[in-house]
């Protein structure tokens, strides 16, 4: 059984990435990240500052916003109409969830779709769909970095994606298609879905549940890649699925922490330079 490192693999991307940005600066170039937090959520907090360090480390320099809880829509809006018109700004990133007088779909709407380096810009979504270039939503996309930088071929394989989110599930089963993986998704109304997973060669379970998943919904020798993040008490991390029942059954699997988690910052890097 391989225990899937995304914290090595998140690493790699990121050192590409430096390379890649100090190439640019060598041509004149540089990469600026806008990063716009509304209000002191503390989870939110820690997103963002580790957005910056990741900024610092690769050599992006990131451009930090951080408003008053009380911020109207319209002032937000007009951050982002400054931002979007801004040629030195390659990517602009909303923390979300927003404070609840903020509607997230306006606010994903006006950002300019040559700068949604989330990737939650429906014209995003939709090139996703049909198959055109555009920007990926991070952890998907790292989804799909982690199994190919683990050696595990894609193509032709059974992938069983539970969850239907826009930010996860849809995505990844998208993607997957994408890379020739014959795909089904799993969601709340499913039925049968042990027998379901069992079949998976690749299981990706993005279900927002602690250690719902065992070893009787995992085929032997699976991929089994676990999105899910959870704190339980006493501050111990855990994902959707219950990783010392499984991993003996499991051929790969990522573990929480250190799997999925540390590949969305790294993708998100990697989105900043997609167009410079
Ligand atoms: P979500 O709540 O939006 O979606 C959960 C999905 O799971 C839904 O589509 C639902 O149909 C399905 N589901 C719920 N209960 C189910 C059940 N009993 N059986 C089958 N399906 C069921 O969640 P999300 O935003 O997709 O996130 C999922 C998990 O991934 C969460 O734990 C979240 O914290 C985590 N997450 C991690 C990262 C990261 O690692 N960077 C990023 C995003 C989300």
């Amino acid at each position: 059984m391989t225990i899937i490192d995304g914290k090595m693999i998140s690493a790699q991307i990121k050192d590409e990435v430096k390379e890649k940005v100090a190439a640019l600066k060598q041509e004149g170039k540089s990469v600026t990240l806008a990063v716009i937090l509304v209000g002191a959520d503390p989870a939110s907090q820690v997103y963002v500052g580790n957005k910056k360090k990741a900024c610092e480390y690769t050599g992006i320099i990131s451009e930090s916003y951080e408003l008053d809880e009380k911020t109207t829509q319209e002032e937000l809006l007009s951050l982002i109409d400054k931002l979007n018109d801004r040629e030195d700004i390659n990517g602009i990133l909303v923390q979300l969830p927003l404070p609840a007088h903020i509607d997230e779909k306006s606010v994903i709407d006006r950002i300019s779709p040559e700068k949604d380096v989330d990737g939650f810009h429906p014209e995003s979504a939709g090139k996703l769909m049909i198959g055109e270039k555009g920007f990926l939503p991070c952890t998907p996309a790292g989804i799909i970095e982690l199994i190919k930088r683990s050696g595990i071929s894609i193509s032709g394989k059974r992938c069983v994606v539970i969850g239907r989110s826009n930010i996860v599930g849809k995505p990844v089963a998208l993607l997957m298609l994408r890379e020739n993986a014959t795909v089904t998704i799993c969601h709340s109304k499913t039925e049968d879905l042990k027998s379901i997973c069992k079949e998976a060669d690749i299981l990706i379970v993005a279900i927002g549940k602690p250690k719902m998943i065992g070893r009787d919904y995992v085929k032997e020798g699976a991929c089994v890649i676990d999105v899910g993040i959870h704190r339980l008490e006493g501050k111990k991390l855990c994902g959707d699925v219950d990783f010392d029942d499984v991993k003996d059954i499991a051929g790969a699997i990522t573990p929480v922490p250190g799997g999925v988690g540390p590949m969305t910052i790294a993708m998100l890097m990697k989105n900043c330079i997609e167009n410079v």
